[in-house]
């Protein structure tokens, strides 16, 4: 048996091998130590193999499942075993063998995945700096292939997708892709691009890729392929739902990093958690596939406007008279068809994927009504290709009980009346008892015995039995089977025909019943492509009626798009912080346009800057899904990339400290962002010292304003930046405000033109429980130092001129300030050290 078990093993040796042992799943070895591990389950030895105990550890066959979804969840595939042959007559062990391998990325089971979120496997083969990445959700069959440069690129669309598993070509070595859960070093040739274009024609029934307007993408078809050879050999089958490749150019989206995707809090929010999001506020989706949709949209906002309009128009044609209320009535009786279709496809659909999928068609007419009343071309295309499926319906409310069982195994799914040979086989199998009485009956009246009885033995199986004073009354078409004492028993052609029916009808039955519910799946099977375009449309439908229930019930506005440079927003709001607070949320304006395309905004922590420049961002990205926004009129020019560098911690584990962090991200905005782009900016600088952060903050302010242009916000507590706008005339002051009550702040959260006068810092600190006594000495410094001339920042290398050189350090008479310090002697600190150490302490107390 152990040879056995090695030899599976040795095919599998990345997965944890479930060896089934009767009513066990066992693993062994290293299997076993890391599945105890990983499932808390206790580890224990069996026989031995040189000497040493054998570890071994166990789950029962029927919880495997939970155990199952607990090591996908972990990234872990599991083969699983099966015994194939039969126990009673085999000699030896019985024969065992890999069914199929369960792997995060290729799930298609109800139990294993999670209802609101797409679960992906994605591969991606490395090119001289540029990556084909090509991805599959199995439980839909989705398959796209894209090609990007740069691994800031791959780092976003990462991000974006967030695969359950990562196949990557041997060559890759960026740790953020090796790194990942469920990540998966693949050999190079899997990746070669001819096998790969065989496959992919051979899975498609193409003659080439061209069709798909992909073929001159070498990298990405390469990938393709390698993640079909992979999802073919864990699933061990057929894959028809996988029936087309979609090119996905990133030219058609509005492009975000990884950073600014885990800033705007798309769906995960900083904590790693999934509420405050903005796909928690946003998410009011009737069926799972809506609610996936939606993440995808909002991971993927679209540059065309034209499809965005149309996407306007449905929404608030769906607004008109609330009909988005009856289309999201409808839609209640819509089950997961997408994933449903897929184990059709796979032949693993169950009895109840198929009445909810039953229920699903049978509302198509319905929703269809609903949607005719709105005006909106887009709704109705859709509703269109939601399509009709009288047969089907009849086909299917006929064939299956309304509440199965769960699986098919133990028969009670097939309706009675569906099919006259079930019929029959079930009747004979429940209806034995009356039969035989009513042989019994109509016997006796024929022959005239009264005492005639049927009867069963296991010996002889069914009988007519009659007493041995009545035996010469017997027929001649009874056949003595048996004589006893007292009487002898007879079989007739008619109890023999219905003792072969009655004994092996329950397996019949059962056999019977599986076939008319793989013949059920068959029919399926043939309009499989048609039903996915329903699945499709419909999950749409749906995302449209949440947006126009959202637009409604959050107070949402249509933005309008234009051709000026201009991102305008009236009284915008934050959707995530307005939905927290409890006391009302203070709506802002925003203004930018060719003339103005940098707003500095200033004002003490705790105003309120990054909720402002978040709002802006966050309207900006539901603009671009189609949606309505938090504002009352919003007009803006189409982007074509969002970015933000938005405080960041450590990244510990890629071995950058926060200003590593903070200068990489800004390089990469000021590489990547065009006048069409919006760019948050906050805090710049604050990862180094004072000087260092300040001169970065202002050179990087004057870059994006006069070189890149893009539409940005530049948050900064470096008060020294406001004047910039003296220079730069297309950079403009905003700020919070805060007013002083009672010794208290009070922040009034309102955005304001010009730069913040005063500083809160101490206030704030205040409140943070900064003792006293250190809050009276500060307060002393701050003015000893403002009776001073602040400290001027290093002129930076950009055609805007710095602010003059501040004369503290000028040769001739030392600076009042200066001498003060210089009197102090602190601990021996020169008065140039203590003036930056105070600076410092004062930036981090603003
Ligand atoms: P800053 O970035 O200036 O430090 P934040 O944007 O983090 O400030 O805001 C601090 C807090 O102030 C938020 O958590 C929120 O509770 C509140 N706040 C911010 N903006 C508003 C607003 N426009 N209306 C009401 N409350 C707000």
């Amino acid at each position: 048996m152990m040879q056995q078990y090695l030899r599976i093993k040795s095919e599998h040796p990345r997965d944890l091998v479930f060896y089934r042992m009767g009513d066990f799943y066992e693993l062994f070895y290293d299997d076993a130590k890391r599945a105890a591990d990983l499932l808390d389950i206790t580890l224990t030895a069996r026989g031995k193999s040189g000497g040493e105990p054998i570890p071994m550890c166990g789950v029962p066959y029927h919880a495997a499942e939970n155990y199952l979804g607990r090591l996908v969840k972990a990234g872990v595939s599991v083969a699983i075993a099966e015994q194939i042959g039969d126990p009673a007559t085999s000699k030896g062990p019985v024969e065992r063998k890999v069914v199929r391998v369960v792997t995060p990325g290729t799930l298609s089971d109800e139990a294993l995945l999670d209802e609101r979120t797409d679960n992906l496997l994605l591969a991606v083969n490395p090119g001289d700096g540029r990556f084909g990445i090509a991805y599959l959700d199995l439980s839909s069959g989705r398959f796209h292939v894209l090609e990007i440069d740069g691994e800031e690129a791959l780092a976003g669309e990462l991000e974006r997708l967030d695969p359950a598993e990562t196949l990557y070509h041997e060559n890759m070595l960026a740790p953020f892709v090796t790194a990942r859960a469920g990540a998966r070093s693949q050999p190079a040739w899997e990746f070669d691009r001819e096998s790969a274009e065989r496959a992919l024609n051979t899975q498609f029934q193409t003659q080439d890729l061209t069709g798909f307007g992909c073929a001159e993408l070498t990298l990405a078809i390469g990938a393709a392929g390698a993640l079909l050879q992979y999802v073919k050999d864990t699933q061990r089958g057929q894959l028809p739902h996988i029936r087309a490749l979609r090119h996905e150019n990133r030219q058609d989206s509005v492009i975000m990093d990884a950073a600014t995707r885990r800033n705007l809090e798309i769906d995960t929010n900083l904590t790693g958690g999934e509420d405050n999001t903005l796909q928690s506020v946003m998410d009011r989706a009737v069926t799972a596939m809506g609610s996936r949709l939606l993440r995808r949209w909002l991971h993927r906002p679209l540059t065309d406007v034209a499809q965005l309009r149309a996407r306007q128009v449905a929404i608030r044609s769906l607004c008109d008279n609330y009909y988005y209320e009856t289309v999201r009535g409808a839609l209640k009786g819509v089950g997961d068809m997408e994933r449903i279709l897929t184990r059709v496809a796979l032949g693993s659909a169950r009895p109840r994927d198929l009445t909810r999928l039953h229920s699903s068609l049978a509302t198509l007419p319905q929703l269809r009504a609903e949607l005719a009343r709105c005006a909106s071309p887009l709704l109705a295309s859709l509703s269109t290709g939601a399509g009709d499926y009288p047969d089907l319906v009849e086909l299917l409310g006929r064939a299956i009980i309304e509440n199965p069982p769960v699986v098919i195994r133990d028969g009670g799914v097939i309706t009675d009346g569906y099919d006259e040979e079930l019929d029959e086989l079930r009747r004979i199998s429940t209806g034995a008892g009356d039969y035989l009485l009513e042989i019994e009956q109509r016997e006796r009246e024929a022959t005239g015995i009264a005492t005639l009885k049927v009867g069963y033995n296991r010996v002889h199986g069914y009988y007519i039995e009659v007493s041995k004073g009545q035996a010469d009354k017997a027929p001649p078409e009874y056949i003595r089977r048996q004589t006893l004492k007292n009487a002898e028993r007879f079989i007739t052609p008619e109890l023999k025909e219905f003792e072969d029916k009655a004994l092996s009808s329950k397996s019949r039955a059962l056999a019977r019943e599986k076939a008319l519910y793989d013949d059920l799946l068959v029919t399926l099977n043939e309009q499989l492509g048609a039903l996915q375009e329903t699945a499709a449309a419909v999950s749409e439908i749906d995302v449209l009626a949440n947006l126009a229930e959202r637009a409604d019930n959050l107070g949402l506005c249509q933005p309008e798009f234009c051709d000026e440079e201009v991102f305008e927003v009236v009284a915008g709001r934050h959707l995530v912080v307005e939905q927290v607070l409890e006391e009302p949320f203070i709506a802002n304006d925003t203004l930018l346009n060719d003339t103005r395309r940098m707003l500095l905004i200033t004002g003490p922590n705790m105003g309120g800057k990054s909720t402002y420049m978040r709002q802006n961002a966050v309207i900006a990205l539901l603009a671009h899904i189609g949606s309505f926004v938090p504002a009352n009129a919003v007009k803006m020019a189409p982007l074509d990339r969002i970015f933000t560098r938005i405080g960041s911690s450590d990244d510990l584990a890629g071995g950058r400290s926060t200003f590593m962090v903070e200068m990489t991200e800004t390089a990469n905005i000021l590489h990547n962002a065009t006048p069409r782009s919006l760019v948050l900016m906050d805090e710049v600088g604050r990862g180094t010292s004072t000087f260092d952060g300040l001169s970065l903050a202002w050179a990087a302010a004057v870059q994006l304003a006069q070189q890149v242009r893009a539409f940005t916000l530049f948050a900064t507590h470096y008060f020294e930046l406001t004047s910039l706008p003296e220079q730069c005339p297309t950079m403009a002051n905003v700020h919070l405000d805060a007013t002083e009550h009672q010794d208290h702040v009070v922040f009034l959260h309102n955005i304001q033109e010009g730069p913040a006068n005063r500083s809160f810092g101490l206030q704030v600190a205040r409140l943070a429980g900064i003792p006293a006594p250190v809050l009276d000495a500060a307060r002393y410094k701050l003015a000893e130092l403002e009776t001073g001339a602040a400290q001027a920042p290093p002129p930076p290398a950009t055609t805007a001129q710095p602010p003059a050189q501040s004369d503290l350090f000028a040769s001739g008479e030392p600076h009042p300030v200066v001498t003060r310090l210089a009197e102090l002697d602190v601990d021996g600190l020169s008065p140039r050290d203590a003036l930056q150490l105070l600076y410092e302490l004062r930036s981090h107390l603003d």
